[in-house]
């Protein structure tokens, strides 16, 4: 029968999306974040750190006057619109820039500085006048080790000594160059070969080895044994470094490899909330009344702009041009678009130029778009098992401390089954959501 059909379609559409969720790399979810990011993320919570001498002082600075830097990076740094060391930096870059060098993890969620951190750290170790490679930077990704490039190239805008190159596939080179780059940065497949097999780089000479989101990297096959074959090759003085967003047990396991003797610094990502969230549900029967349902809404209230989360790409696809058929501006974020395309596309939603952005789940996770005071779940957020998705849901709605302001969250549920799944998120948070009827809305003001 036709339901059923339209939902085994559905089905196997939403599989589709959860497959693309999985190629839909780390890496890739990874770029987006930094293409889209303009600024630090908030973060009240103190970092923890666990020092590999417990009696030597920790030192913590609160200005950049105080790593007394060179001059040529203290310009660099303020030209950057950096005012003052963030949250992790406080910390790390004292530890980082100590003599003798300082081995370093350090976990926390992207956006918090790490880049900016180590990139300075390299800037600082560097001597220019020595015309070979001194510091080594692995990232999982070719557009990855690009984006740190341009840090090192905006950090170091008034130190043009110190010469930076990528060593990425493609970058062909001819036998038996020696680079005179201080700097190299790439990909560990083609750094390992230029250390080895092309000797490019005399792996002795170097004094800082850093490694980028470790946890993305051991995601690709193959990155975490190249990884760690170079740095075997390093001198033994050799700062090492490494960082990344997430630690589960493996990325662990990886990091104590490729750093041994370590200081670690952790900050923990803040907490998201439900409790400044209007949290309601409508109750409909099919796509086409919650559509109605939606412009009920949009007549009765005020929305400066939204965010719309639907199940696949066909209803994202379909509920985008229903929309805009109504007259409203509509943004639409979908599974098949280069990362670039996606930036792109949420950069315009945060300059307001459009008011309304349909996306499946798979695009939007992890971005935060601060002002967007509306959330509407035309679909609710499901695991690939059909049960409830208590993390997504949060997520999607939830705010962090700083960032408190009201919000509105409007669930759409048309079955008996997703009404079960609405009640289990309810129960999962312990919180209300309540019904709202969409032809008298004058409650929800
Ligand atoms: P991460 O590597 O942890 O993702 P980044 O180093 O890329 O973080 O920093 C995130 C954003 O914050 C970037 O836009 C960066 O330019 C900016 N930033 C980094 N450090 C500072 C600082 N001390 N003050 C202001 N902005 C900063």
């Amino acid at each position: 029968n036709a339901t059923d059909s339209s939902s085994a379609a559905a089905k196997s559409e939403a599989e589709g999306d959860n497959k693309a969720a999985d190629d839909d790399d780390k890496a890739a979810q990874s770029l987006l974040n930094k293409l889209i990011r303009n600024n630090l993320v908030n973060n009240t919570n103190q970092v923890e750190v666990l020092q590999k001498d417990p009696n030597s002082p920790l030192y913590s600075v609160k200005s950049f006057e105080e790593l007394r830097l060179k001059p040529q990076l203290l310009q660099g740094v303020y030209g950057m619109g950096f005012n003052r060391p963030s949250k992790i930096q406080e910390t790390a870059l004292p530890m980082m820039l100590a003599e003798p060098p300082q081995n370093l993890i350090a976990q926390s969620q992207s956006g918090t500085g790490k880049t900016a951190a180590f990139v300075l750290a390299m800037l600082s170790h560097v001597d220019p006048n020595n015309r070979y490679p001194q510091c080594l930077c692995v990232s999982p990704t070719y557009e990855l080790a690009l984006q740190t490039g341009k840090v090192i190239e905006q950090m170091g805008k008034h130190y043009p000594e110190v010469k930076l190159v990528y060593a990425i596939r493609g970058n062909k080179l001819q036998r038996g160059v020696k680079l005179q780059e201080q700097i190299v940065i790439g990909t560990p497949g083609t750094m390992l070969d230029w250390c080895s097999k092309f000797k490019f780089i005399d792996p002795k000479k170097i004094k800082v080895f850093v490694l980028d989101e470790a946890d993305v990297m051991i995601a690709t096959q193959g990155h975490q044994d190249q990884s760690i074959r170079i740095q075997r090759m390093l001198p033994k003085n050799c700062q090492m470094l490494l960082f990344s967003a997430t630690f589960e047990e493996t990325v662990w396991n990886f990091a104590q490899r490729i750093v041994p003797d370590p200081n670690i610094i952790k900050l923990k990502r803040e907490e998201e909330t439900l409790d400044t969230i209007k949290q309601y549900y409508v109750l409909c029967n099919c796509k086409e009344e919650k559509f109605q349902a939606l412009c009920n809404i949009y007549g009765a209230i005020t929305i400066a702009q939204a965010m719309i989360f639907c199940h696949t790409r066909k209803t994202a696809g379909w509920l985008a041009g229903e929309l805009s058929r109504e007259g409203h501006q509509v943004a639409l974020l979908s599974g098949e678009m280069q990362v670039e395309q996606r930036a792109a596309v949420i950069e315009r939603f945060r300059d307001g130029k459009e008011k309304v952005l349909v996306t499946t789940n798979v695009c939007a996770r992890g971005i935060d778009v601060e002002q967007v005071s509306v959330v509407i779940n035309f679909d609710l957020p499901v695991d690939k098992d059909g049960n409830p998705d208590n993390e997504t849901y949060l997520h999607r709605i939830g705010r962090t401390g700083r960032f408190g302001k009201r919000g509105l969250a409007i669930n759409m549920v048309d079955s008996k089954m997703s009404m079960n799944i609405l009640n289990r998120i309810q129960e999962h948070f312990n919180k209300r959501i309540e019904k709202l009827d969409t032809d008298d809305l004058d409650e929800i003001e």
